[in-house]
């Protein structure tokens, strides 16, 4: 086994992990290692002041390091610094895109195309830009192995289909879109398209350009950074050509009671003062997946995922969502146990999954089921947690027969 192969044994670069404690919620939210701890506090102690504004020496040394994170995230993603808006996370991203671009773009008899397995922040914002504009939203399907199904995208879209969002990597099922194929798809009738790159950012390699999207949002605290920053990238046409998200300082060029003008992009679209030390925490998770690599990290998660479901698998009535190859996260049910006396089962053993919709209503009718019990794996899982998931199991059989 090469060194590339080999698990990653990172656990103790995350303190808010006791030993013991299996957490296998990171689609929810990831843990965060020290270098991020670290960067906050540093952001927080003896270089803390405001940005843009400062004509002092503190401010400028801030300012200096909120564009670098900024540009740090754009290498990370292959984008180029002034196509990163810096957002609260990818629901922030999402609705900015639906307000700004669907809203001033889409006409009456407009249509959106989404797909079943869509997380309800990559619903919900069309939803209300379609009613607003008059437009409508039709779904793609799942394949039998629930990824979304491409040839079906391919022979519904039409003309009139202005925008498609879909998700990279579910946040249920793990399933991995081609993204590059989807954007062919999508740009052949002419539309638009929204990578919701959530559960894709902390697991595989991403390339904007190489996948050919149009728009690419994600959330720092997935991506082991902190809450409250994320970022959407745009290209630099479709930013230019879009009007403001929020009104207020920063985003303006000159402000008059007669006329305002605004500031060119991304700076139009980052009204207030940012969440600053979030954007250093960010460029600090991402210097410490870059580090690590993340073919790495796919291929650590990946046999996680391969274990935990043959594990799974061998337990009756256990029925298993998603591909066999789904990256970092496995949605199960138990036949006659409801997930939540799963979830609540594996706590008291020491392992926190999640249960419930998931916030994907709409994927768990396809599926006909409420809710699934989910484990997701990050850096600092290995062969314990699958141990431990296998014990809470057993003792969840035990206790319902
Ligand atoms: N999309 C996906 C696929 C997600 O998993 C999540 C978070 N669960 C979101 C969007 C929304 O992210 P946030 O709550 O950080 O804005």
């Amino acid at each position: 086994m090469s060194d590339e192969e080999a698990p990653l044994d990172l656990v103790a670069d995350f303190p808010a992990i006791p030993s013991g404690w299996a957490y296998l919620d990171t689609a929810a939210t990831a843990q965060k290692p020290r270098a991020v701890i670290d960067a906050i506090t540093r952001g927080y102690d003896d270089t803390y002041a405001t940005v843009h504004r400062g004509v002092y020496q503190r401010s400028a040394d801030m300012t200096l390091a909120y564009e670098a994170a900024r540009a740090t995230v754009a290498r990370f993603i292959g984008g180029s610094p002034e196509e990163i808006v810096f957002v609260r996370g990818a629901t922030e991203a999402i609705n900015l895109v639906a307000q700004c671009w669907a809203g001033t773009q889409l006409r009456a008899g407009d249509r959106i195309l989404l797909s079943q397995l869509e997380h309800h922040s990559n619903i919900v914002p069309w939803q209300m830009v379609a009613q607003r504009v008059g437009a409508a939203i039709d779904v793609v399907p799942l394949t039998d192995d629930h990824r979304i199904d491409l040839d079906a995208m391919a022979a519904m879209i039409r003309p009139e289909h202005k925008l498609v969002a879909l998700s990279h990597v579910s946040n249920v099922l793990g399933s991995v879109l081609d993204v590059r194929r989807a954007a062919d798809i999508a740009h052949g009738a002419g539309a638009k398209i929204l990578i919701d790159g959530c559960q894709a950012v902390p697991r595989v390699p991403v390339d904007v350009a190489a996948l050919g999207c149009d728009f690419y949002v994600f959330s720092g605290h997935k991506l082991y950074g902190p809450t409250g920053i994320g970022a959407l990238w745009a290209r630099t046409a479709l930013l230019e050509a879009m009007p403001p998200y929020q009104g207020g300082g920063s985003m303006i060029d000159r402000v008059s009671f007669e006329r305002t003008t605004y500031a060119p992009p991304p700076t139009r679209f980052e009204a207030g003062t940012p969440h600053i030390v979030g954007a250093l925490g960010l460029a600090a998770a991402i210097d410490y997946v870059t580090a690590i690599g993340l073919p790495r990290i796919h291929a650590h998660e990946a046999a996680l995922v391969r274990d935990a479901r043959a594990a799974l698998a061998r337990f009756n009535s256990v029925r298993l969502f998603g591909p066999e190859d789904s990256a970092g996260i496995v949605s199960f049910a138990l036949e006659g146990v409801h997930p939540h006396d799963i979830g609540t089962i594996f706590d008291e053993h020491r392992v926190a999954i999640r249960a419930g919709h998931h916030c994907a209503q709409p994927l768990m009718a396809t599926l006909g089921v409420d809710a699934t019990a989910r484990a997701s794996f990050g850096v600092y899982n290995g062969a314990d947690d699958i141990a431990a998931l296998v014990a809470g199991m057993e003792r969840v059989v035990r206790i319902f027969g």
